[in-house]
């Protein structure tokens, strides 16, 4: 049946890294009870015995989730974030928790205790192997090798968009407040969404409908009723007159000649089926990175404080004093990324420094969301692209060069978390190389029945 021939994919696809647990005893019992359901009453829901595979920063209950990190490597959480729990009583069959960048921190999948995760593109190389994206990188994965219907990563300046661009499978970031973060552990919290990825933009649909909507255990969970999203067929898709701006600041000094085109491709292709199609101007764009990168830090410093070793989590074995016990442990248990994070942070928010840095990346962050809401007085959605170019080489991303540019693959992705609007990545053709290359459409908050149709128009012409 469906489910065990998903978890014969798990173990085919294995070469690629897409899972730290794979469920199986679990998911079989699963699978047991919606054929039993079925028979009886019938499907409790499209997702009912449909297998689907969650990002490990997702709290799920009596299952390890750790955040591909040392730190957590044990941790059995007793609660399912709300996302999970949602899936779960729709009747989605969990079949592994996949691959991250350790605590979400990255754009590759490169960064986890448990090894990198592989794009499954083109494999057998000589030079290694392309890099999945990430941080959710895992999800990406698990969708593209048919192994599950759908995953859920998280987003915080691109991280659901961002493997999707590379993997070739739709990415969803919702509006902040739409899906609830209760359970998934929080990178930047006034950033962090759940995303959604999926092979069709029909499927991605399904899954925000089951997700979506207020949680009273979410404070920033945003209390208005969500109406489920009903996509026409694509053949009764209109998009005539449909104003979509393309800003001119996305153009950035890096972004591949490939990746230019396939954007004016497909401007100029909506624009013959009738859409509004203007060039608008985001004058703060070039300021997201070093901005993200600021606020980032700074509530990073203070989300890993609870990682102390005292509470839960990884303990080092140190005794001389708390103090010791407490870096002994957050030294060995956080990678170089996490740590340099933590400090960086610290240091933006000393008395001396907070106005200087903290204040001042929140003043800009409003200067970029406002750009946004600037924006939606000309067009109606923004065609932008995801990445600046199809997936890197392994090798070529973790090179110390690289490293310090790491952020710039993040630069069309960030400024959308700044402002919390909802976002999609789409793939649209493969480059010379055979990779995917893929463009993301982004709208106003709460805009995901206009964003989602137009995406599905897109999918369906090229
Ligand atoms: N690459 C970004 C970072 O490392 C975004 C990560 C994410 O969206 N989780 O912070």
């Amino acid at each position: 049946d469906l489910i065990n021939l998903s978890l014969k994919k798990a173990v085919e696809n294995k070469k690629y890294n897409p899972f730290i647990t794979v469920t199986q005893s679990e998911a079989l019992q699963h699978s047991e009870d919606s054929c039993k359901r079925y028979i009886s009453k019938g499907a409790k829901s499209e997702l009912d015995g449909i297998p689907i595979a969650i990002k490990d920063n997702f709290c799920t209950r009596n299952i390890r989730t750790t955040c591909a990190s040392k730190m957590l490597e044990n941790f059995i959480p007793t609660y399912n974030a709300t996302v999970c729990q949602r899936l779960f009583d729709a009747g989605a069959v969990l079949i592994g928790k996949t691959n991250l960048d350790q605590f979400a921190m990255g754009s590759g999948t490169v960064d986890s205790i448990y090894g990198p995760t592989k794009n499954v593109w083109i494999g057998n190389l000589k030079e290694g192997f392309y890099i999945s994206g990430g941080s959710s990188g895992g999800s990406a994965v698990a969708v593209a090798t048919g192994t599950c219907f759908a995953a859920i990563g998280s987003d915080t300046g691109g991280s659901t968009r961002n493997p999707a661009s590379y993997c070739g499978v739709v990415g969803l970031k919702p509006t902040y407040g739409l899906v609830s973060r209760l359970g998934l552990i929080p990178l930047v919290n006034s950033m962090d969404v759940p995303g959604i990825l999926t092979r069709t933009v029909d499927d991605c649909v399904i899954v925000l409908n089951t997700i979506a909507g207020f949680d009273p255990k979410d404070s920033t969970s945003v209390n208005r009723p969500f109406k489920k999203i009903r996509l026409p067929p694509a053949n009764k898709l209109s998009i005539k007159n449909l104003k979509i701006g393309i800003p001119l600041e996305y153009h950035c000094d890096s972004l591949s000649s490939e990746v230019l085109d396939t954007w004016n491709d497909i401007a100029q292709l909506l624009e013959k089926e009738g859409a509004i199609v203007k060039k608008v101007s985001m004058p703060h764009t070039q300021y997201s990175i070093v901005c993200y990168s600021i606020l980032n830090q700074c509530e990073v410093s203070s989300n890993m404080a609870r990682y102390d070793g005292i509470e839960f989590g990884f303990r080092a074995n140190e005794e001389s004093s708390t103090e010791k016990l407490y870096a002994e442990t957050r030294k060995i248990g956080f990678n170089e990324v996490v740590r340099n994070r933590i400090i960086a942070g610290n240091y933006f928010l000393l008395s001396r420094n907070y106005d200087k840095y903290f204040t001042k990346a929140m003043k800009v962050r409003r200067l970029i969301a406002n750009d946004f809401d600037n924006v939606w007085n000309e067009v109606q959605m923004l065609l932008t692209p995801t990445t600046l170019g199809d997936a890197p080489l392994y090798k070529d991303f973790i090179s110390k060069n690289n490293r310090d540019q790491c952020a710039l693959q993040d630069y069309c992705t960030q400024p959308v978390n700044m402002a919390g609007v909802p976002a999609v990545s789409i793939p649209i053709k493969l480059s010379q190389k055979g990779l995917p290359l893929s463009l993301q459409l982004i709208g106003r908050n709460f805009s995901e029945p206009m964003l989602l149709a137009l995406a599905k128009y897109i999918e369906n012409i090229v």
